[in-house]
């Protein structure tokens, strides 16, 4: 794809631009992406961009995407990730609305898709539980047909965010007796059905992102099924390349890196600012090489997506190297703002609060978010997992 901006790309940056610029929530400036806000604010944001009908870039025009090219939507990223706006989430928009406008029916999406589009229903992913996991065609949780409903027993467990679900989208067995992967049904729940129970679990940097939930006996109507019973395998796999090609963040990575850079001009070691020190500097160097390589075979990616192909296995080097470097930029923070980064800032810089932080403003928050993005290796699939998908699926290994 040709890289350079034609003048109509030029134009079309600059409105999207000046449309962030005149319509981000003002309290959401500088909050960047984080787990301890309230639904209100995670949904802020969503909530413009559906009326403006641009909540949902990679969807078909036909089902309220935008219809933008490849580099629209590269542009499109860039300008949200300079103001470090806090994007739709992606349990609606970028997974099961894909499964429900591929695999569901007239009803499912007439039903579903425009309170995704718009921000107003919060989904929830119900895959994981406990022993299901990497091995996720293991999942125990059953679904038996009882006249016109399945009953749903079993838990799920690293739900995250379901303490604000209205919705969640749930994998379950629905033949036993079949091999692991052809059992298994792909099901509508609505989070509020009786016997439906979401607990929290902390994570290492205090915050409640996560959950079990629990099933018992939860009635849910035949028609919430997606596609076919005992199918649930493929739209569940589907899934799950949408998922992790959206989780590489290559725009905000590159904002991070010049975060970074201007931290390191600010703190130094022995008199020295850290962006002149040999070793600091080669550091971020190396980090901003690979941000690039990655950034390229993204670029690729977008541009095959728009000739027609969906996300597939290459969106596994997507997530390995993305979250590799989202873990390294939060290592270099960390280490730039060296003791700074030990106080408990949580709750120092937003939410109005006028406490004085132990170091410079841009120390808070670094020990927080260098623990907290360990789960990015974990989570969409561990990166293990992911290599041995690409030395399968991409190397024929
Ligand atoms: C913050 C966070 C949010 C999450 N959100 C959700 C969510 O909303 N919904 C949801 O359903 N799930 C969610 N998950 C779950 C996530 O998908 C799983 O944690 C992930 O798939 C790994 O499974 P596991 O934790 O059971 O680890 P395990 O599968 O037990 O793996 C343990 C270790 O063994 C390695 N391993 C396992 N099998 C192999 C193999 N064959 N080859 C090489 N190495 C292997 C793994 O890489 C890992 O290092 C979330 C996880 C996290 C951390």
């Amino acid at each position: 794809m040709n890289l350079e901006f034609s003048p109509e790309e030029i134009a079309f940056r600059d409105e999207v631009r000046a449309f962030i610029r005149d319509n981000y929530p003002k309290e959401l400036v500088g909050l960047g992406n984080r787990e301890d806000l309230t639904r209100e604010q995670f949904l802020a944001w969503h909530k413009i961009l559906g009326k403006k009908g641009w909540s949902a870039p990679a969807w078909p025009k036909k089902y309220g995407g935008t219809g933008w090219t490849s580099t629209q939507r590269y542009i499109w990223s860039e300008e949200n990730a300079r103001v470090d706006a806090l994007m739709p989430l992606p349990f609606g928009i970028s997974m099961v609305g894909p499964v429900i406008y591929t695999f569901g029916n007239e009803e499912q999406k007439a039903k579903h898709l425009p309170g995704i589009l718009a921000g107003d229903v919060w989904w929830a992913q119900g895959y994981s539980e406990p022993g299901a996991g990497s091995d996720l065609a293991s999942l125990k949780t059953t679904a038996v047909r009882d006249g016109d409903h399945y009953v749903i027993n079993g838990q799920k467990t690293w739900t995250t965010l379901a303490q604000h679900a209205d919705w969640g989208f749930f994998l379950c067995r629905t033949d036993p007796s079949a091999k692991a992967q052809e059992g298994i049904s792909f099901i509508l729940v609505d989070m509020k059905t009786p016997g439906i129970e979401v607990r929290p679990i902390k994570l290492i940097d205090g915050t409640h992102e996560v959950n079990e939930t629990w099933l018992t006996d939860v009635r849910v109507p035949v028609e919430n099924l997606v596609g076919k019973e005992n199918e649930g395998w493929t739209y569940a796999k589907f899934l799950l390349a949408h998922e992790r090609s959206g989780i590489a963040g290559v725009a905000r990575s590159k904002r991070g890196v010049e975060r970074l850079r201007s931290i390191a001009s600010q703190e130094t070691l022995d008199g020295t600012p850290l962006i002149k020190t040999d070793e600091f500097a080669r550091k971020i160097s190396q980090l901003e090489i690979d941000l690039t390589a990655l950034e390229f075979t993204e670029l690729r990616t977008l541009a095959s997506e728009a000739a027609g192909k969906g996300p597939g296995p290459e969106s596994s080097i997507l997530k390995i190297k993305g979250t590799e470097i989202q873990q390294r930029l939060t290592e270099l923070t960390l280490e730039a703002v060296g003791n700074y980064g030990a106080p408990y800032a949580r709750g120092m810089d937003h939410f109005g609060s006028n406490e004085i932080g132990v170091g410079p403003d841009y120390s808070n928050f670094s020990a927080d978010a260098y623990f907290n993005m360990r789960k990015t290796s974990i989570y969409g699939g561990s990166n293990e997992i992911q290599r041995n998908i690409i030395s399968k699926m991409i190397l024929g290994l």
